[in-house]
């Protein structure tokens, strides 16, 4: 819950905004969205840019149209569930390309373990998100259900309030909790089971990993390539569209051929680094 000071402040600068339009503009594919889920949009986009510093790592240059496409990113997967459900979340650092995140685990006779993954994405309980720059950038490619804001911003939710990454996000009150638990437990021990198999999946073969990937690969296939969802696993899409309550039909935003306007330039990813970037410290 956003405290009364919070709210205040808020409405201000969302007064401020609607007064004085900000001197930039969505990225081209929000224009798919309806006229009102769009202004929706913009308002949210405003109070991120506003609240949540989104800072380069290592030096990295983040200009105001990158902030602008990531904060445009993170906002779109809570347009129905509200703003308040990005509170957890204080600010987003960039690398270039993909990194090394610090990961540090303690065993059970107390040694500290460095897990060295390479990542596009990162989120913490109540910390920053971390990007790859090339990888936001790319978004959207037709056909190809990624989208690594999409992916960090469902793991947020998941852990709102301090709840534990586990693909159980806090649910509205007219979800039940039981169903939720009886779909998704199914449709991952679904994917573990044909993955075991050998077999080809409808989705990334990294939501089988553990229920909380489980969740965040569904949230973005339900987000950038929704039929591919509803094909595969028609209970899990039903429950994330009841979730999300978006203001718009999912279907129409990137599923639709893309219009080259639409398509973010890709020459980030072309100079890929031959080395992923070392840990942050700081
Ligand atoms: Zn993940």
């Amino acid at each position: 819950m956003s405290g009364l000071f919070t709210r205040w402040r808020r409405e201000r600068l969302l007064r401020q905004a609607r007064r004085a339009p900000p001197a930039w503009h969505l990225p081209p594919w929000t224009h798919r969205l309806p006229p009102a889920a769009r202004e929706r949009l913009h308002e949210q986009v405003a109070l991120f840019l506003a609240e949540k510093p989104i800072e380069g790592a290592q030096g990295f240059p983040v200009d105001e149209s990158m902030r602008l496409n990531i904060a445009t990113q993170a906002c779109l997967p809570v347009l129905g569930l509200g703003y308040d459900w990005l509170d957890d979340l204080p600010r987003v650092i960039v690398y270039p390309d993909e990194f090394i995140p610090l990961i540090e685990e303690i065993d059970e006779i107390g040694l500290v373990h460095r897990r060295e993954e390479i990542r596009a994405g990162e989120a913490w309980s109540g910390g920053p998100l971390v990007l790859s720059w090339s990888d936001v950038e790319a978004f959207p490619i037709q056909g190809e259900a990624y989208n690594v804001v999409f992916h960090e911003i469902a793991h947020v939710l998941d852990m709102r309030e301090g709840g534990e990454p586990n693909g159980f996000p806090p649910l509205p009150e007219d979800l039940p909790a039981a169903r939720w638990t009886e779909v998704f437990s199914a449709a991952y021990t679904d994917m573990n089971t044909r993955l075991d198999r050998g077999e080809e999946t409808e989705l990334d073969p990294y939501a089988a990993d553990a229920p909380e990937e489980f969740f965040a690969v569904a949230s973005e296939t339900f987000l950038v390539t929704p039929s591919r969802l509803r094909a595969a696993y028609p209970a899990v899409y039903a429950q994330l569209a009841a979730f999300y309550r978006l203001p718009f039909a999912v279907e129409t935003l990137f599923e639709t051929p893309l219009t080259d306007e639409m398509i973010s330039p890709i020459s980030a990813r072309e100079g890929k680094p031959e080395e992923p970037y070392a840990p942050l410290t700081s």
